[in-house]
């Protein structure tokens, strides 16, 4: 068989045969090579006890953070390269951890403890593909699928729920329907799993290209991770520039959004997630979410604290939920500018451009109003414009020669920014000045 493999995993895999041990590319590279993708880097699984690999390896710089998990990790040729021991877990009590990881002698054991087939497979120039749980052909048909019994193997470790969900976000598979079975019946184990773990699995699904599929066939399991979004499901909006209820709309929103970054496909799932407290229906019969930005912001804030996600992390999506329903063209962009901050301002861009495009056709037309928006912003960059107080023409001490005092002088200079990002008034001193004392 055909098998790209790096120069380092190929020396590192012939230096721990020459020693006597067997030695294989596992998991995620053999997968991803089958697949044709390049793997991102090589697993080798071995015979070799920790010290053994240690031994054969000793002329290269040893990485040993993974030592007590059986993982040592060479320098070979400036590669790290991670070598882990055949192991077979022992019992789980916790749900996540198996209480004693043993050493073994058994390739088998070890493929045994994987997650899913297209997990558990080895190869080796010696013995070309391992294949003991029918990976290859399940990667040909597109099926994700548990090694050995679901129910106990998700009982053992949730986490395998969300990883399930991930590899079929990702590669667009299917889940076979016992594994399926199990990950719907046992995602309140899930409450289990540190929230860091959660979050880094979520954020993987969400980037997926499939996400909309998984998430729309698994919503039980994501409303179990994070019960607050479940009002979404089947809430009404009815409306006439929607064609979708709230939680499909968003799904809607979640597919087209691009580029899939972490910051901007958690925006779109969370950018609606205030309309649900907030729906009021009028006496035609149709909905309407006042404030909803507002507090989805303040919702999406809780969410992701209780993921212990990072403060910039938090702040990004939360002011691209907070901003996503403005009114966005080439009038408003530096208003815009101002409010996200001009780093954010492509993300608003993407966002509102994926939220128009989950609403009714007759919102599209307002999609070509985002060019110019775009373009305004790639102006506003090239020539400096002002877009912030700091780069206002007049500033604090100006207004206070004008009388200002306290309070009002801020006010006073927020009030001249807004006309300049309106484009309503140059940026210049004089202008400015004239406007700050015609009070
Ligand atoms: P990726 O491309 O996302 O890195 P991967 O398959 O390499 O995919 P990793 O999380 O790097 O995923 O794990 C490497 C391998 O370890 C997996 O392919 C799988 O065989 C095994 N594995 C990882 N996590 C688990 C788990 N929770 N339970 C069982 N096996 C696991
Ligand atoms: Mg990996």
């Amino acid at each position: 068989m055909r098998f790209t493999i790096s120069p380092q995993a190929a020396k590192a895999l012939r230096a721990l045969e020459a020693a006597g041990y067997e030695a294989y590319l596992v998991g995620g590279c053999v997968r991803d090579d089958l697949m044709g993708i390049p793997p991102h880097d090589y697993d080798i699984t071995t015979s070799a006890r920790p010290d053994e690999i240690k031994r054969v390896f000793s002329g290269c710089r040893l990485v040993l953070d993974g030592e007590k998990h059986g993982t040592i990790s060479p320098v070979i040729d400036g590669d790290l390269t991670e070598i882990t021991t055949f192991r077979a877990d022992g019992a789980y009590s916790d749900g996540r951890h198996p209480d004693e990881v043993s050493f073994s002698t058994r390739l088998s054991d070890d493929l045994e403890r994987r997650d899913f087939t297209i997990n558990a497979m080895a190869w080796s120039e010696r013995t070309g593909l391992v294949d003991l749980y029918h990976g290859e052909e399940d990667l040909k048909n597109g099926c994700i699928r548990a090694v050995g019994d679901p129910q106990a193997r998700f009982r053992e470790d949730a986490l395998r729920i969300l990883r399930g969900m991930r590899f079929a976000s990702r590669l667009g598979f299917s889940i076979e329907p016992q594994t399926a079975a199990a990950m719907h019946s046992l995602a309140p184990r899930l409450e289990a799993i540190s929230r860091e773990r959660v979050f880094a699995e979520l954020t993987g699904i969400l980037q997926g290209e499939h996400a909309m599929t998984v998430l729309s066939d698994f919503h039980d399991v994501l409303f179990t991770v994070v019960p607050e979004l479940f009002p979404l499901y089947m809430c009404p909006q009815k409306s006439v520039y929607h064609i979708y209820d709230v939680w499909e709309h968003t799904l809607h929103v979640l597919d087209a959004v691009a580029p899939r970054t972490p910051v901007l496909t958690w925006a779109a799932l969370l950018h609606d997630c205030g309309k649900p407290q907030t729906r009021m229906r009028d006496r035609k019969g149709y909905d309407h979410y006042p404030q909803h930005q507002a507090v989805g912001a303040k919702m999406a804030e809780r969410i992701l604290q209780s993921l212990k996600v990072s403060n910039a992390f938090l702040k990004d999506v939360c002011t691209l939920v907070l901003y996503h329903d403005e009114k966005l063209d080439a009038q408003t962009a530096k208003l815009l500018m101002y409010r996200v901050g001009p780093e954010r301002f492509e993300a608003l861009v993407s966002l509102r451009r994926a939220d128009l495009l989950a609403h009714a056709p007759r919102v599209m037309k307002e999609l070509d109003a985002l060019e110019g928006a775009t373009a305004r912003y790639h102006e506003a960059l090239d020539k400096q414009e002002c877009v912030s107080l700091r780069t206002l023409a007049v500033n604090g001490d100006d207004m206070m020669a004008l009388g200002y005092q306290g309070p009002e002088i801020r006010e006073a200079l927020e009030r001249l920014l807004l006309c300049v990002l309106r484009d309503e008034i140059r940026n210049e001193r004089e202008p400015l000045m004239q406007k700050a004392a015609a009070r």
